[in-house]
């Protein structure tokens, strides 16, 4: 062998999963100083009911990526393989890999199937986050955040990651405008007010190809069709720049708003790209700022936004890694009902609020952020849905979801089975929804009452699910003037409620989705 053939052969392989889209990513070798490996794993594809957009954009975007690699000189193959470690163990055998060199995987079943699969090399793990990774935050440093706090609370953290990045911050050391968040200021309905249209990106040849392929398959859950997501890092800076153009300025006020009709509002649209890595937080963030400073859009709007992103993405991923495995059996309420049929059919239900969420989700792979909380996860809180029938449709159907995002979000935040940072659950009755949204002049249901067969879904639940769990929620200072309401409420009224309650949970239809899903092997 001589010294160019021996060169060749000790090169490590180096893994790009399809969550490492970024060519900065310092997973990504030098040319010509490893080859890249990236794989279809059957496993992954198989391990859920998918939104068939989901794979689309999954496939697409690695497909896209793989070429822009190959155009920039690298060596790299992407192979379809029963599983992500089997893919990495064919290529190493091919090359004779001395080694393999990845970014640590965000999900942690990822993680312990390429640390327990033989690769036939050693294999080098790198920090998702800090210098190199996708985060902003390397997990030692979350960690040693969170070290010693009873309970770990986002605006703490939030002001925290300010301090720390400099982000809205004076020269003095204080937070720009005063104070860390104006979220009190960023509560608008939206009702009789223009959204403006959301930018979709046409399919190229191979996006459409990928489609088609997805159609034909038959497998998974509503339509390739209508793909508009961006599968690659310069449609994904496009719809990024359209956001802060068109957009930004009205984030901030209407932020929690819904209206029939509309998934888009003035959200970003983002975290599918985001969650892949075509776009970092920075390249996010810098923009958003540029266009504070330019005077383009309010700071309520801005600082929102940059709320989000250095907020609650870099704390949900912290939370997860700490929680985890735990997280995902979290059930603080004890909730064991089967996920109701209508969250995969939106015809399923009368619920105008949920049959518009699911509608969205069934055609987009996308709902926002309010919708998700306040109308999807609020509902499986009050009516008791098993937190893990829950997290698994939300894994299955949203383009941007993956465990270590989805599950912080639904069994923390949602459902708030797991108290890391979550003591007072987020339960509204119909009243919340019909204050910041126009769903309920529509319903076929009666937003004001609370017990009967017209009455809003909500209302029964919600009343129902306070007197449920009186002892565990009446312990929280938070929750003492709802549940001094509760207590006011007659006897006959009570029974009314739970009865309406108690007819709902015992009715709902049920799910059409057969799935099999044992952690994440990849
Ligand atoms: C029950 C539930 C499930 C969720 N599942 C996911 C998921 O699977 N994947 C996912 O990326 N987000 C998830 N979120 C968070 C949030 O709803 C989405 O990030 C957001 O709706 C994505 O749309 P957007 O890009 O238009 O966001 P915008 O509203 O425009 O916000 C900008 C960005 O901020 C980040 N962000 C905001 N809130 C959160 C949060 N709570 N956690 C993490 N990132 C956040 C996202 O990257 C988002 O793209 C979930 C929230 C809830 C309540
Ligand atoms: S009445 Fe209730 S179920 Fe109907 S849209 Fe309003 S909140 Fe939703």
């Amino acid at each position: 062998m001589n010294e160019v053939e021996q060169t060749l052969v000790t090169r490590p392989a180096h893994f790009l999963g399809p969550w490492d889209l970024d060519a900065r990513l310092a997973s990504v070798p030098e040319v010509g100083a490893g080859t890249v490996v990236m794989v279809e794993s059957r496993a992954k594809g198989r391990a859920l009911p998918w939104h068939r957009k989901k794979l689309v954009l999954v496939l697409a975007a690695q497909r896209h990526f793989a070429e822009e690699l190959r155009a920039a000189g690298h060596e790299v193959e992407l192979v379809r393989a029963a599983s992500y470690a089997d893919g990495i163990r064919e290529h190493v055998a091919r090359h004779g890999s001395t080694r393999v060199v990845a970014l640590r995987p965000r999900d942690v079943g990822m993680e312990a199937a390429l640390v327990d699969a033989d690769l036939g090399a050693p294999l080098e793990l790198l920090d998702d986050g800090g210098p190199g990774g996708h985060f902003l935050l390397n997990r030692d440093e979350f960690a040693a955040w969170a070290h010693g706090r009873k309970q770990l609370r986002m605006d703490q953290f939030y002001a925290w990651m300010r301090k720390r990045t400099g982000l809205l911050m004076e020269g003095d050391g204080s937070p720009v405008g005063g104070k860390y968040s104006f979220d009190a200021d960023n509560r608008k309905h939206a009702k009789g007010v223009t959204p403006p249209a959301r930018p979709g990106v046409a399919p190229d040849a191979l996006t459409q190809a990928v489609i088609d392929e997805v159609e034909s398959a038959g497998f998974g859950y509503g339509s390739a069709e209508g793909f508009a997501w961006p599968v690659t890092r310069a449609q994904a800076l496009e719809a990024r720049d359209r956001f802060v153009e068109e957009r930004l300025a009205g984030f901030g006020d209407y932020q929690d708003a819904l209206i029939e009709g509309e998934p888009f509002l003035w959200h970003a649209c983002v975290s599918a790209a985001l969650n892949l890595s075509l776009l970092s937080p920075h390249d996010l963030l810098e923009p958003v700022l540029d266009a504070y400073e330019r005077g383009d859009a309010p700071l309520n709007a801005v600082e929102g936004f940059v709320r989000q992103v250095l907020g609650w993405r870099e704390f949900m991923r912290g939370v997860y890694h700490l929680r985890m495995p735990d997280l995902r059996e979290a059930n603080r309420f004890g909730a064991d009902l089967p996920l109701p049929g209508f969250y995969w059919d939106p015809e399923a239900t009368e619920m105008a609020c949920v049959r518009d969420a699911v509608r969205q989700v069934h055609d987009h792979g996308y709902a926002h952020h309010i919708q998700r909380l306040m109308v999807l996860g609020n509902y499986a809180l009050l009516a008791g849905i098993a937190p893990l029938e829950v997290s698994h449709w939300f894994w299955s159907a949203f383009v941007d979801a993956s465990e270590w995002v989805e599950l912080p979000n639904v069994h923390g935040m949602a459902l708030a089975a797991d108290t890391t940072f979550t003591t007072k659950p987020y339960a509204a009755s119909g009243a919340y929804i019909n204050k910041m949204s126009d769903h309920c002049k529509g319903c076929r249901y009666d937003v004001k009452q609370r017990h009967g067969e017209d009455a809003c879904p909500f209302n029964p639940l919600y009343w129902d699910f306070l007197a449920r769990h009186r002892e565990d929620l009446a312990s929280n200072p938070r929750m003492r003037m709802i549940m001094g309401h509760l207590d006011r409420f007659g006897e006959e009224q009570l029974t009314a409620v739970r009865a309406t309650a108690a007819r709902i949970r015992a009715t709902h239809p049920t799910s059409p989705a057969s799935y099999e899903f044992h952690d994440d092997q990849g």
